[in-house]
Formats: C-alpha cells, structure tokens, sequence
C-alpha cells in the first residue's frame, strides 16, 4: 500500500522561514589532538544531547572509537549519526557536521566543508595554528563561510594571547577579534574575561570534567576581581583589555558573515571552561542557511524543495550491508515520501520508505528544513555533488575535489578476489577514502591518491575487514598529479599517462622541478591541479 505523496510545494511558507532561521549548520575544524572531539562532547552536554559528557569519557582511557558514540547513542536514545549531530540550544535547532579526526582523515573532511553555513576553528593554546588546521582553513576560506576560532587547552601552559591572536592573523590571513580574553594559563588559569559583556567569568576546576563549570561574574573595575584572580592577573588583564580596546579592531558582524573576520574565544573544552559561553555567543553570530550558488542562480533556502549528496558512506552498519548517501537539505521543506527529480539521470525518485537517517538503529526522517542532513539509502545512485530537487533542473556547478598529494600502488595478494576487489575500490574511491588513477596501459594496478599517508592505512584496513579482500601497498615516490588538458593530440602523445576514475587524462610526477621542466617542454599542454571541468 502506498500512500499518496505530499505535495511538492512548501505548504507553509511562514513555518519555513522560521525554520530556516532557527538553523545552525557547521563543522569543527583543527589538528589532529587539538581537542575537537572533547569541544563536540562538551556542545552536546550544554545542548541537552548528552547529560554527563565525562561518564563516556572516563570509561575506557578516552577512546573515541566509532562505537563509544554507538554506546552514547543507545544509552541516550537520541540520534548520533555518523555525520551530523543535532541539538536545540537557545531556541536554535544546530547541526554539528562530523568530520572524521586524524585517523581516517581524507577528501570526505574535506566534502563535508561543503554542506556547513559556518566552521569552528578549535585550536590547542599551546601550539597555535598547527598544518591541517590551515588546511581545512583555507577550504573553508575558499567557500566564503564564516569561521569563529576557539583557542582550547587554557588550562596548560599557553602561548601569549596577543601572539596567538597575531599568529592567527598573519599565517591565515583573517582579522582575528578576540570576544574574550585569557587570564592567565595552565595551573594559573583563572578564567577569561568577556569583551562584549564585560563580564568575568572565573574557572573552576572540576575532577575530571565531570560538570559544568560553575561560572562568577564580576567587572573590570570590581574590585572582587582582584579577590578571584588575585591582583597581577587582575591588574594584568586591565592593562590587556586597554591594549585590546585600543589596538584591536571592534568585531564586525558583516565582515565576519564575509568570512574576513574571525572572533576568537578562549576555554578548556576538557574542563568544560567556555564551551557553553562560546555556544550562546554562537547560536547569535552564525548565520542560518543562506542561498547557494546553482546553475539557475542563486536559489534561495525558501524556494522549493532541493537537497545535494556531499558525503557516500558504505557498509556503515553490520546489519544493514548498504550505502548511505548524506544530502543536506539546501532549499525547502523536505517531506518524506516526497516526489523529486534526479538531475544528473533525469530519473524520478519518491524519497520515501528507503530514505532515513542513518544511525545505528535507523530512524526514519519525517521531515527536514534548510541546513539539515538527511541519510539516503543509496542503490547506486547518488554521486557527490548530486542534486535532487522538486523541479528537477537543478545542479551545482562545481563541487571541490582535492589534490593528492602522496601515491600508492597496490596489488592483490589473491587474483581470485578480482570481483570484490574492485567493488570496494570502486566504493571506497566514491566515498572519497582515497582517489583511484588508472595506468592507460590496463596491465598494472592501480595507482591510489590521498591527501595523507594514514587514508592508505583506513582503505587497506576498510577492504580487508568489509571486502575480505587483502592487499600489499607501496607509497610511491611521486608527489604530484595534474590533470592534462588543451591540445587533444599532445595530451594522446603522453605515453607514461594515467587517468583517473572517470577516464580524464592525468600525469604523475616525483617533485615541482620534475613537473615545471615537463610543463617547459610542452607550452601545447595544460598541466592543471584539478579536472578543468570542475
Ligand atoms: P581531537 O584529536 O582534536 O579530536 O582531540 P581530542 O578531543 O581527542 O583531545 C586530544 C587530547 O587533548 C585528549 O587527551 C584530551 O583529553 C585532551 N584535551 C582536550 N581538551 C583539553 C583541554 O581543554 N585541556 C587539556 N589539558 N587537555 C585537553
């Protein structure tokens, strides 16, 4: 039996604005251990999600393993996917995009960028802005989103705040605003200082970061300060404050929107210092989902219903041996059962009974607004970058990739496995574990591409464990790959050429002299770091 579908219009245009402005998507970005995990916990405690983030913390040794958050969501009952986490905090409905941490770190961090309206930058106080902290910056700097940095760690040794702030400014090229302000730092740390409200809000230690820290407010010029903090740190932060209000430009909130200003806050995420401080500030200066950039123009989150896959995930769940497609809801209302069209094949999809959030136990989604993520099962269908849509025209002109930078090949140690092989390649390529280049010559293995070395370690451990499949992999000496364009005979003339999955033309080299002599000596050819048609 099947039930009529709604309609494909938004039949509530005030419910829908109200929703879209209650919305808050966005993703944490930052080097491997500067505390994102801790920072996500400690977001859903004050959201509600969560009632006690240190009871999961302080089981097993800190582990954050894929099933820690299984377990967080069973005990709880509520909806930890991998790829989205939601909570109501201020009246705002936030989804936190997960983005994986430094063990499976790959292109898919990367893509998931793209379905966020802000990012949180979490940086360690003691090491500053660390290498992949750029990297995911300057993705985001590229898509124009606004980024607010929270310097993490207070609680040890820290660098200087003015010189955290300027190293900020000057290695990612964005005006930092700090919001609040350290006093002191590691055993000294006292608190921090908030420049908006100028408020003092003084830490706690708590055991274990066991509960939320009790906070004390107190001005500048009370003179209860001096008995919080003593008076160096007390006198200390007025002398800071008179530089910052002298010498600091004043937050502002369109050029933070633009992303050209970042507002930096200061806490330790493990102690629960300044987590919900920064979320109520959050809720407030990030913006709800904005109009996206499409082949039609502009399409604003009020128009009719359309959604794009940003993230393939197979095999996520033993019992459901299936893929899941991750579409964020980019304009509408999405209703399930709903009637859409499938740009890329044309091909008409009810996204009904097959469609849900993908959680451990499936839950299945009625309904969703602009700036949510919505698990689709996926039979093969979706791509990245895939729109679906009530109209039915709708695609996205470009959706990043990203530049390898390190090179495997890799054989199969059983010839016999040849089938499974090349579906978990084929699959795991798809969801961006890593990028497949084929040599044109068809007789060797292919080449695998990644962004880090520790992708070739998940895709290898991936295709044993879901694929049965074992595999021996070298790391190659090249170091760069470009994609070949102009003209058609020069690039066929390349005979050491591969290509990649979709059978463009790209050529390997071992170092930028290797690949500028090669460009020298061929003015006929493009050597281009990404597909042209991207
Ligand atoms: P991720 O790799 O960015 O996800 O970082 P984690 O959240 O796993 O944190 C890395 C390590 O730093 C863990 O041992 C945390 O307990 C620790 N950590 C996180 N936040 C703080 C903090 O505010 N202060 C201190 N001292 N340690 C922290």
């Amino acid at each position: 039996m099947t039930a009529p579908a709604p309609s494909n219009q938004n039949s509530n245009p005030a419910a829908l604005e109200r929703e879209i402005e209650r919305r808050r998507t966005f993703a944490i970005i930052s080097h491997p251990d500067a505390g994102k995990t801790t920072m996500t916990e400690k977001l859903l405690l004050y959201g509600g999600a969560i009632q006690e983030a240190g009871s999961v913390t302080a089981k097993e040794g800190r582990s954050h393993t894929k099933s820690d958050w299984m377990s967080i969501e069973q005990q709880r009952g509520i909806s930890i996917s991998s790829s989205a986490l939601t909570f109501e905090y201020g009246g705002k409905h936030v989804n936190l995009l997960d983005t994986p941490g430094h063990q499976d770190f790959s292109e898919d961090t990367y893509r998931t960028l793209t379905a966020a309206d802000s990012a949180l930058m979490v940086l360690d106080a003691a090491r500053g802005v660390q290498s992949q902290t750029e990297k995911l910056f300057a993705v985001c700097r590229n898509r124009g989103i606004p980024i607010l940095t929270f310097v993490n760690k207070m609680d040890r040794p820290a660098l200087d705040a003015f010189e955290l702030v300027a190293q900020v400014e000057e290695t990612l090229k964005i005006t930092a605003v700090p919001l609040t302000w350290p006093i002191g730092d590691g055993p000294d740390f006292k608190g921090v200082y908030d420049l908006l409200t100028n408020q003092v809000l003084t830490f706690d230690r708590t055991s274990g970061g066991k509960h939320r820290a009790p906070v004390h407010t107190a001005g500048l010029d009370d003179p209860k300060l001096d008995e919080l903090v003593g008076s160096d740190l007390a006198n200390k932060l007025r002398e800071d404050v008179e530089l910052i209000q002298g010498a600091m430009p004043a937050f502002d909130a369109d050029t933070f929107l633009r992303g050209e200003l970042t507002p930096v806050f200061f806490g330790s995420a493990i102690n629960n210092f300044g987590v919900e401080h920064f979320l109520s500030h959050f809720v407030d200066l990030a913006p709800s989902p904005g109009p996206v950039e499409t082949n039609l123009g502009e399409r604003q989150p009020s128009a009719g219903f359309a959604g794009f896959i940003f993230k393939l995930q197979a095999n996520m769940s033993k019992q459901h041996r299936d893929r899941t497609a991750y579409m964020r809801v980019m304009s509408g209302h999405f209703e399930r059962g709903m009637d859409v069209t499938h740009t890329r094949t044309g091909r008409k999809l009810r996204l009904s009974q097959a469609h849900t959030l993908f959680a451990q136990d499936r839950e299945k989604v009625e309904e969703a607004f602009p700036g949510d993520i919505v698990g689709l099962v996926n039979p093969g269908v979706f791509q990245i970058g895939d729109v679906v849509s009530v109209d039915g025209k709708v695609t996205l002109p470009s959706f990043p990739r990203f530049t390898p930078e390190t090179f495997a090949t890799i054989s199969l140690r059983d010839v016999g496995k040849r089938k499974a092989f090349m579906k978990g390649l084929t699959q795991l390529a798809e969801e961006g574990v890593v990028q497949v280049f084929y040599p044109t010559d068809g007789a060797r293995d292919p080449y695998l591409g990644a962004v880090g070395p520790l992708q070739f370690e998940v895709f290898q451990a991936r295709l044993q464990e879901e694929y049965g499949v074992e595999v021996d992999m070298h790391v190659t000496g090249y170091q760069l790959v470009r994609w070949l364009a102009g003209d058609p005979e020069g690039v066929a003339r390349f005979a050491r050429h591969v290509e990649d999955d979709q059978g463009r033309p790209v050529m390997l080299f071992r170092s930028r002299y290797d690949l500028e002599y090669t460009a020298e000596q061929h003015p006929e050819i493009e050597f281009l770091p990404l597909p042209k048609d991207l």
